[in-house]
C-alpha cells in the first residue's frame, strides 16, 4: 500500500510533543512491513538537519488558495526507507512552529498544498492519513476541494486525534475562501457554533477516525473530555476507534542509548547503571542524598510540557509532600510562564532536593528516563502519553493519573502507580505507595515487569494497516 501521512511535526526534524514521535515511528514501522510511505510536513525555519540530512529543494508548485494560487516550495529527503516532503512558504519561516494569530490560515495552506505536493513528488497514495487540527482540513479538501490533482478525489482518509484541546478554530467565510471550497457544503461539519472548526471537519469528512488509546476514545464521547466535540464523537462512533501509540524502541533503548553513562538491559546491571546515572544527574543539579553507598534518595522526575493538561499545577502544589516523603525531584520542561517561574522558586526553597531545567533538552530527557526512579504524570487528560512508555522501558516507574492511555498502559502496583482523584492528595497517595516499595525486592520486580512490556510500534502499525486495507477495499 502507498500511504500518505500528513503531520505538522515530525521527529527529528521538528518536534514540540508526542505527535512528532508518532509521525516518525508509525511510517518507519509501516515501511518495515513492506509499505510505501510519504510524510508531508511544513518546512519550518527551525527545521533541524540530522546527520547532515536536510531537505533538498526540488522546485515549487502552485496551490489553489485565497481566491487565486499560492506558490509553495518543496524539499525532499529519504530516511530509513520513509520518503519526506517538506512544504516551504514564508508562513513557516518563523521562530516557532505555532502560536501565531494566523495559525488557522497557515495550516489551511499546509493542508491545501498537500495533494499538489504529493503529485509533484510523484506519490500516488492509496490512503491518506491526517493528524490533529493542523492537517484536519485535508479529508474535507479531498472530498470537496476544487482543482485537485487526478487520483486525489475521494481517496480513503483516516484522521487521528492526538489531542482534542486544540481544534483549529477560525472564521468560516475566510477559510472557505482561502481553501477555495464550495460555500454550500452539506452537511457542513466544518461549522461548529458559527466558527470554522478544523477538527470537527475531519471528524465529519474522514472515512475513519482514530484516537491514540481505547480509553481516550471512550472519554472523548463525554462532556468532561470532549472539549465541545463530545456530541460529534458520539455521532461518529461507528467510524471511530482507539489504537494505542507505540514508541521507537531503537531510539528509546537503554541497552544501546549512547547518551547514558552506562547501558543496561533486562539481563544486566539495571540497578548499578541507573544509580550511576542518578548520581551524575544529582551532582549536576546540586541534589543531595546519595552519600551513603548502600542508599540513595528516590528520584521523582518530570519530563513534560508545562501545561494545565499535564496536571503539573497539582504536582507543584505537592512538592512539600514529596520532600517529606523523602523524594528528590528533577523537572525538565517548558511551557506555561507561571510554572516556568514557580519551579525556580520551589528549587530555591529546597535547593538540595529539587533540580530543574526549563527548556527542551532531548539528551537530558534520555538521562532522566534512565536515572530517575519514578516519573510523575498527573495528567488531567492524556490521549495516549509517550513518557510513561519510555519511562517503563528504562525501568523508571510511572506515577500517573488513571486516565486515557495512562490507564491503558500502566498496571497499578505491577508496572507503576495509578491514582484516580485529580488532587494533591491523590497524587501524594500514589507517591507514598511508591515510596513504600522503594529499595525493596518488590521495587526491583516492578522495574523488571515494566521493562518487559512491549510498547513497540509493531502491533499498533498492524492495527493501522488493517484499517487502511479495510478502507481501500470499501473504496
Ligand atoms: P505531549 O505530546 O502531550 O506533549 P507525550 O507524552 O505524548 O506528550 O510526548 C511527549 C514527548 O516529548 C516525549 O517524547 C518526551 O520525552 C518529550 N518531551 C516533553 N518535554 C520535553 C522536554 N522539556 N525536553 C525534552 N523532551 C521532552
Amino acid at each position: 500500500m502507498r500511504i500518505l501521512l500528513a503531520s505538522s511535526e515530525v521527529f527529528p526534524f521538528s518536534k514540540t510533543g508526542g505527535l512528532a514521535d508518532v509521525a516518525a515511528a508509525l511510517p518507519k514501522a509501516l515501511v518495515d512491513n513492506g509499505h510505501e510511505v510519504l510524510v508531508i510536513s511544513p518546512w519550518y525555519k527551525t527545521l533541524k538537519s540530522v546527520n547532515d540530512l536536510a531537505p533538498l529543494w526540488i522546485g515549487d508548485v502552485s496551490v489553489p488558495f485565497a481566491g487565486g494560487f499560492e506558490t509553495v516550495g518543496i524539499g525532499e529527503l529519504q530516511q530509513d526507507g520513509v520518503r519526506y516532503a517538506f512544504i516551504g512558504h514564508s508562513d513557516f519561516d518563523r521562530d516557532s512552529l505555532y502560536g501565531f494569530e494566523d495559525d488557522t490560515k497557515r495550516f489551511a495552506l499546509f493542508s491545501r498544498a498537500i495533494p499538489q505536493v504529493a503529485e509533484r513528488v510523484m506519490f500516488a497514495p492509496d490512503v491518506v492519513h491526517a493528524n490533529d487540527w493542523h492537517s484536519a482540513y485535508l479529508p474535507m479538501i479531498l472530498k470537496h476541494g476544487w482543482h485537485l490533482p487526478e487520483g486525489f478525489i475521494d481517496l480513503p482518509t483516516v484522521f487521528t486525534v492526538h489531542n482534542v484541546q486544540h481544534q483549529g478554530v477560525g472564521d468560516v467565510e475566510a477559510l472557505t475562501y482561502d481553501m477555495r471550497l464550495p460555500t454550500e457544503l452539506e452537511p457542513n461539519y466544518f461549522k461548529h457554533f458559527g466558527t470554522a472548526n478544523a477538527m470537527q471537519a475531519a471528524l465529519g469528512f474522514s472515512d475513519w477516525v482514530t484516537t491514540v488509546s481505547p480509553t481516550y476514545a471512550e472519554e472523548l464521547k463525554t462532556e468532561a473530555y470532549g472539549y465541545g466535540l463530545d456530541g460529534t464523537f458520539r455521532h461518529i462512533e461507528d467510524k471511530f476507534s482507539g489504537i494505542l501509540n507505540g514508541i521507537d524502541i531503537d531510539i528509546w533503548n537503554p541497552a544501546t542509548d549512547d547518551l547514558l553513562k552506562q547501558n543496561y538491559s533486562l539481563d544486566s546491571s539495571i540497578k548499578e547503571s541507573k544509580t550511576i546515572e542518578k548520581i551524575a544527574l544529582s551532582k549536576q543539579f546540586g541534589l543531595s542524598g546519595f552519600e551513603r553507598p548502600d542508599f540513595t534518595r528516590p528520584l521523582l522526575a518530570v519530563v513534560s510540557r508545562l501545561a494545565e493538561q499535564k496536571g503539573l499545577d497539582i504536582f507543584l502544589d505537592a512538592v512539600d509532600g514529596f520532600v517529606q516523603q523523602g523524594w528528590n525531584i528533577m523537572i525538565l520542561g517548558s511551557g506555561d510562564v507561571w510554572m516556568e517561574e514557580k519551579i525556580p522558586e520551589l528549587s530555591q526553597q529546597f535547593p538540595e532536593r529539587i533540580g530543574y531545567l526549563i527548556g527542551y533538552d532531548e539528551a537530558l530527557a534520555h538521562r532522566i528516563y534512565a536515572g530517575a526512579d519514578a516519573l510523575a504524570i498527573p495528567s488531567r487528560f492524556e490521549p495516549c502519553g509517550l513518557t510513561q512508555l519510555i519511562a517503563m522501558r528504562y525501568g523508571t516507574l510511572p506515577i500517573a493519573r488513571a486516565t486515557g492511555g495512562l490507564k491503558d498502559t500502566i498496571q497499578h502496583a505491577e508496572t507503576g502507580f495509578l491514582f484516580d482523584h485529580m488532587t494533591v492528595e491523590g497524587l501524594l497517595w500514589a507517591s507514598q505507595e511508591a515510596v513504600q516499595h522503594y529499595g525493596k525486592a518488590t521495587w526491583s520486580d516492578m522495574i523488571k515487569n515494566a521493562m518487559k512490556q512491549d510498547f513497540s510500534w509493531k502491533s499498533s502499525a498492524l492495527a493501522y494497516e488493517v484499517l487502511y486495507q479495510k478502507l481501500c477495499i470499501k473504496n
